[in-house]
């Protein structure tokens, strides 16, 4: 196994997305500027990451400067989480699925299954992989699966190693990258059928697809596993004070406590706290929890608008993102 040592286990890059064709037809005003490959400016301030990738970058370039290495890494027996984080419509979606069945639009997750497959069909035979993936979403702080409906409040439970784990949810098992495929637009239907607006629904619950691959070499009975989860968040945008009420505003409690519990987790990590990560502040950070920081690759994608009109949550996006990696060096 590679020596994790010396690597910084959680980044997070930004990535503007192009004003779409309304912004365009508005004469919307492109703001952000961007300085080397790692800096962008919103009216004169900067913010840095370890990467900003502009709104020309396309699936593939983001994928291979994002995403590769931590599934090698994770095909070496490490666990690791991308996140998308920002606004509604500020391209989570388009990173982390993109189009699903384009091979150029494809986003993270397409490209991922692809790349683990063939990574096993180039391995040695003594080496037998056993994956499983499951699709969950996490809304009202409630956990439902993505492969089974019927289940609609999974609780998180611990193993006999206090690691913790959704208890009930569907393992498929796959052995090609169509079954990971498949997994996912089922899943994505059975999210669709569930609910009026699609669109309106996913700004507003966490998905979570997690790929899990052990390997085993049958002459050496060496056996290891590495976990990884690929999390869209729900839209960070602020709800407004005025005319939010009910279930709008429920919503929005439980999106603002968990992404800010999220924050402190991560912040902790990338201070390099060892002795008090708030992990059970939130569902989702109990649930990631071995996933996260330490021997973990971490990447928190920041997904902004470049519109004038998005201005406000642009910068609270940045801010965000900059608070989480303040200690980088
Ligand atoms: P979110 O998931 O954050 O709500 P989406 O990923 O659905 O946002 O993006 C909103 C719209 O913008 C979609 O139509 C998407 O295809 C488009 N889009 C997002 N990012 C990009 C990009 N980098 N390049 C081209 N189009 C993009
Ligand atoms: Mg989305």
């Amino acid at each position: 196994m590679a020596d994790p040592a010396a690597q910084t286990t959680i980044k997070v890059v930004c990535r503007f997305r192009p004003l779409n064709k309304s912004e365009v037809a508005r004469g919307d005003k492109y703001i952000p500027t961007f300085q080397g490959d790692d800096c962008v400016q919103i009216a004169g301030k900067p913010y840095h990451f370890d990467r900003v990738f502009q709104s020309n970058t396309t699936q593939v370039q983001f994928y291979n400067a994002v995403a590769q290495q931590i599934v090698r890494d994770v095909l070496g027996g490490y666990n690791g989480t991308i996140f998308a984080y920002g606004q509604t419509s500020s391209g989570k979606t388009h990173t982390m699925e993109g189009d699903l069945h384009d091979p150029e639009m494809m986003g993270i997750i397409p490209r991922i299954v692809q790349d683990i497959f063939n990574y096993i069909y180039s391995m040695d035979e003594n080496l037998e992989f056993h994956i499983k993936v499951s699709y969950f979403e996490i809304y009202l702080d409630k956990i439902k699966d993505c492969l089974d409906v019927s289940k609609i409040n999974l609780s998180v439970h611990e193993d006999k190693n206090r690691v913790p784990y959704v208890k009930g949810c569907t393992e498929r098992f796959v052995s090609t990258p169509e079954e990971v495929m498949d997994a996912i637009d089922e899943g994505k239907n059975n999210r669709h059928v569930a609910v009026t607006n699609m669109n309106e629904h996913s700004s507003r619950s966490h998905s979570i697809f997690l790929i899990n691959i052990k390997q085993e070499n049958s002459q050496t009975g060496q056996k290891f596993t590495g976990k990884l989860y690929l999390v869209d968040l729900a839209g960070s945008e602020k709800v407004g004070k005025t005319g939010a009420e009910g279930t709008v505003l429920d919503e929005a409690k439980m999106i603002n406590k968990s992404l800010s519990s999220l924050g402190n987790v991560i912040s902790a990590l990338a201070e390099g706290s060892v002795s008090y990560v708030p992990y059970r502040d939130s569902k989702m950070t109990r649930i990631l929890q071995d996933s996260l920081g330490g021997n973990c690759r971490t990447t928190m994608v920041i997904c902004c608008s470049p519109s004038a009109f998005n201005d406000a949550e642009t910068r609270s996006t940045l801010m965000f993102g900059q608070s989480i990696s303040l200690n980088d060096m």
